[in-house]
């Protein structure tokens, strides 16, 4: 596996979307979705200039953060259970997968004993798939309004999960509708609600994802290679 490589052509499609959008490169984070893989890979990645880290599971997360230097954004992108919120509270960059009113009470019930700001997206199942988490496309005002009145989370935008397809365009649509939901959001001008960030697009369809208007785009395979979901750490 030859990391460097991978990332390398990972950048290169990046810019190439960005370049189709008209859109400047900076706009875009790319996370590396380092889930299943070994720390020396993740070490190798960070040489690499990548600070940027996706983790799906709490322990796992935790185990590598303990290892891995300490000026790495770690982002939770994975269904977070409200009793492992008091590990991550305070350690993560971002939280992605905020799926739910009582989730989001919890994280500010473990924020505010710590005092410290916690900065999420809201999770949508934009194409409302019974296999994925998030919320329905219709209920994010209403979740949006109410988490926007816990003190100690700062909601900076949305996260989508979207099908997995042969085609990424089959998912422009889907991120079409994400982007024109926050905006919706956005005009609302709600308190505390920021919607500066939209996490979609992974592998498969982070170049469409790029050009509907991603600005954070979480690549696994593409840089890692495919998971095997034995080994940890
Ligand atoms: C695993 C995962 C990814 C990365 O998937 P790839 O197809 O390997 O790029 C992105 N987002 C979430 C939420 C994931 O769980």
């Amino acid at each position: 596996m030859d990391l460097k490589e991978n990332l390398m052509q990972v950048e290169e499609n990046i810019c190439k979307a960005c370049k189709n959008a008209g859109r400047d490169r900076k706009e875009v984070t790319l996370i590396a979705v380092s889930k299943t893989k070994p720390v020396s890979m993740l070490q190798e990645v960070y040489d690499l200039g990548i600070r940027d880290f996706g983790e799906n599971k709490v322990q796992e997360m935790c185990d590598k953060m303990e290892i891995m230097p300490d000026d790495i954004r770690w982002h939770m992108i994975g269904h977070l259970q409200t009793n492992k919120v008091k590990y991550i509270v305070g350690k993560t960059a971002l939280i992605h997968s905020v799926d739910s009113l009582h989730l989001a009470e919890e994280i500010e019930r473990q924020a505010a004993k710590k005092d410290v700001m916690v900065s999420i997206l809201v999770q949508v199942n934009i194409a409302e798939e019974k296999s994925k988490f998030g919320i329905h496309k219709e209920e994010t005002f209403a979740m949006v309004e109410q988490i926007a009145k816990l003190s100690h989370i700062q909601i900076r935008g949305l996260m989508t999960i979207a099908p997995y397809v042969e085609n990424a365009e089959d998912n422009r649509a889907y991120f079409r509708q994400i982007r024109q939901l926050s905006v919706d959001i956005r005009e609302q001008n709600i308190d505390n609600v920021n919607m500066d960030i939209l996490s979609f697009g992974m592998t498969g369809d982070y170049m469409t994802a790029i050009e509907e208007g991603a600005t954070m785009v979480r690549v696994g395979t593409g840089i890692f290679g495919e998971r095997n979901y034995k080994k940890v750490v």
